[in-house]
């Protein structure tokens, strides 16, 4: 029995966290897989009713947990994943845009991963007045750049086409971006079976748009990859397709790439795949810490649900669809239990 820690969020958040619990009873009553899921509260609801974004009890429940989902949360999102990054040593952020048949990506070939330092950069919110102007700093570090690129090259070697592009901007920003890009080549130096290239991050924001398909794991920093990886969701069927996950060495939190678009959110429309994507990320890293086949089998189970079902036009409007969240999230539910 695994303890999941399902933080509910604000905005669609609540609508995500009831479909991926949908999702996970199905694949448990599929696979034979048990799942403790607790809510909690964080964001701008908590911050509100208790007066902490990310309440103490929150935090030592998530800790307590084999995994955390996390819906997402309004405008105090930095006041919760920022600080659950930082305080869980999550480092690695993963965020993978894969088309699915479908859902209107730019071609039905893409299959990429972005793995974007999540540490530091212009994320440790160094930043002061100075006279008239203002000054940011931007932390790059040997060990966080080592530790990334390490992450970025073991995940190339388990997938098809074992290729790394390391995307910075060192022809700039010299000394940071310099640091990086030299320890990154050091790294890959040590995986001479995966092909490597460097890219400027301009140059890929447009090889993203031109030949999505060309790329297989990027290895970017902070900033950059969360520049890029909202691109690259965009690329590959939108930001209602994307999900993403936050690893660290003993501890992972799974969660869609977007905010909690308040916007839709009273229409109960949210597409809950970015979510459901989020939870197969988790079930896959359960199944490769924990070495549990049982995983690995719900999470091929849960994908090729959702696969099949937005390739012959069930969804959400988002993708062409005319299901609302919670119908959409059903409709994998019962497609997992009754699928073969
Ligand atoms: P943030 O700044 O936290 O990223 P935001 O409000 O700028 O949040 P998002 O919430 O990420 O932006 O999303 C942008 C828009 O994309 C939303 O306003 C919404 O219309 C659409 N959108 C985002 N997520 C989904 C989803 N799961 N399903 C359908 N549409 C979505």
């Amino acid at each position: 029995m695994y303890r999941i820690s399902l933080v509910t969020g604000d905005g669609i958040g609540p609508d995500l966290s009831e479909a991926a619990v949908a999702v996970l009873e199905a694949v448990a009553d599929r696979c034979g897989v048990g799942f403790d899921v607790r809510r909690l509260p964080a964001g701008d609801a908590a911050l509100r009713e208790t007066g902490a974004a990310l309440p103490e009890e929150t935090l030592r429940q998530i800790r307590d947990s084999d995994a955390c989902l996390k819906a997402p949360v309004g405008e105090s999102a930095a006041d919760v994943i920022v600080r659950l990054r930082r305080t869980l040593d999550l480092y690695a952020n993963v965020r993978p845009a894969k088309s699915y048949p479908g859902t209107g990506a730019l071609r039905e070939d893409i299959d990429m991963v972005i793995v974007r330092e999540n540490t530091e950069d212009l994320y440790t919110g160094e930043e002061f007045e100075v006279g008239g102007g203002a000054v940011a700093l931007r932390i790059i570090t040997e060990r966080a750049s080592r530790r990334i690129a390490v992450r970025a090259f073991e995940m190339a070697r388990r997938r098809n086409m074992m290729k790394v592009t390391c995307v910075h901007k060192s022809n700039v920003m010299r000394v940071t971006d310099g640091l990086f890009s030299r320890v990154c080549g050091q790294v890959a130096s040590e995986y001479p079976d995966i092909i490597y290239e460097n890219m400027y991050v301009d140059a890929c924001a447009m090889n993203l748009i031109r030949q999505p398909e060309q790329f297989d794991v990027i290895l970017t920093t902070n900033l950059f990859g969360d520049i890029l990886s909202d691109e690259s969701s965009q690329v590959a069927g939108g930001l209602g397709m994307a999900p993403a996950a936050n690893i660290g060495d003993d501890f992972a939190l799974f969660e869609p790439v977007h905010g909690a678009a308040f916007d839709i959110a009273p229409r109960h429309i949210a597409n809950p795949s970015s979510f459901i994507l989020s939870v197969r990320m988790m079930l896959e890293w359960l199944a490769s810490t924990r070495g549990d086949s049982s995983c690995a089998e719900a999470a091929v189970v849960l994908e090729s649900a959702l696969a099949g079902l937005v390739a012959s036009g069930v969804g959400t409007r988002d993708i062409g669809g005319d299901l609302d969240t919670a119908g959409f999230a059903g409709a994998v539910s019962s497609k997992i239990r009754s699928g073969p």
